[in-house]
């Protein structure tokens, strides 16, 4: 009856307003994380398959709460996204990386390239690419080169975000597809942008030895890559099985934990071959 359904009601917005509560808690931790220096990167390493050398790492967010422990980004970052947090935390991930290189850099690692993540938000942003390139533009010319961004294939929809990818592959900063294979892709567009990398998602790369049809895909995109004359990274990758089927295709570059975790900067820094004693 009536008192029945005023009782779902009250529930319902009771359970309302406990996670708008929530939501207001979780938006303050987050603006506090960044004043109290909660986040870190971490570095996965990206592997030549021909030979299994280092060629790059991917740098993950990682936010350490004082009362929660360690947050995964894939709790936080879309919650970021709806806030808007994200562009404050999106400059702190990309200062921080580029603070790392030089840092190895200086210390006379053989640096290499470190892509950092951008979220779809930033790059809706007008003057995202303008703020990019100057921070960039300030490292040693040698250096410059060696901060990459990835994006997810979402962006490429709206027209500032066109813009932005434009503006930063035009100062020369590398520009990688990320979450490529899981939808949203407009190949017209693709073929106009000037990127450098597709990393190809690990939805498709799980299990591909006995996955035919993940095999076709496959098989298809990486077509779609060398007509584009994109470079290919395979993301997830968590068996040798795995790894040897895609270097037979001639995928180039692998990522996952068949070889290595994303790594502690530290050890990340001795990942690093040729060090210079
Ligand atoms: P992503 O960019 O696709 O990053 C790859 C994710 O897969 C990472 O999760 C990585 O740790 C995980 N991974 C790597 N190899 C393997 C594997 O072999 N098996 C499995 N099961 N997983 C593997 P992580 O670090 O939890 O990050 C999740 C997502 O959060 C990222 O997905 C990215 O979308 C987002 N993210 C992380 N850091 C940042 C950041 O600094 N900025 C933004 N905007 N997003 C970030
Ligand atoms: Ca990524
Ligand atoms: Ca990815
Ligand atoms: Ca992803």
């Amino acid at each position: 009856g009536k008192s029945a359904g005023r009782g779902v009601v009250s529930v319902f917005a009771s359970a309302m307003a406990k996670h708008a509560v929530l939501q207001l808690e979780l938006e303050r931790e987050l603006r506090q994380a960044l004043l109290l220096n909660e986040f870190r990167l971490v570095y996965q390493p990206q592997i030549r398959l021909a030979d299994n050398r280092l060629i790059g790492y991917e740098a993950l967010i990682r936010w350490n709460q004082a009362q929660r422990g360690e947050v995964s980004p894939v709790d936080f970052i879309p919650f970021a996204e709806q806030t808007g947090i994200i562009a404050s935390i999106g400059d702190w991930a990309l200062d921080e990386a580029i603070r790392q290189l030089e840092s190895w850099a200086q210390a006379g690692l053989a640096v290499v390239p470190i892509a950092v993540n951008v979220s779809a938000l930033q790059l809706a942003n007008l003057g995202f690419a303008d703020s990019v390139i100057a921070r960039i533009k300030r490292l040693p010319v040698f250096l410059q080169c060696l901060i990459q961004l990835e994006l997810t294939e979402s962006t490429l929809m709206q027209a500032p975000s066109i813009q932005s990818i434009r503006q930063l592959t035009q100062a020369d900063i590398a520009v990688h597809m990320d979450d490529f294979g899981t939808g949203y892709s407009n190949l017209a567009m693709l073929s106009r942008m000037s990127l450098s990398k597709l990393k190809f998602d690990r939805s498709l790369i799980q299990n591909i030895p006995d996955n035919h049809a993940h095999q076709q895909v496959c098989r298809a995109l990486l077509d779609l890559a060398h007509a584009l004359q994109l470079e290919v990274v395979a993301e997830g990758v968590e068996t040798q099985a795995e790894a040897l089927w895609l270097a037979e295709q001639g995928v180039q570059y692998a990522q996952g934990y068949w070889f290595s975790r994303p790594l502690e900067k530290e050890l990340a820094a001795r990942y690093m071959d040729g060090v210079t004693e």
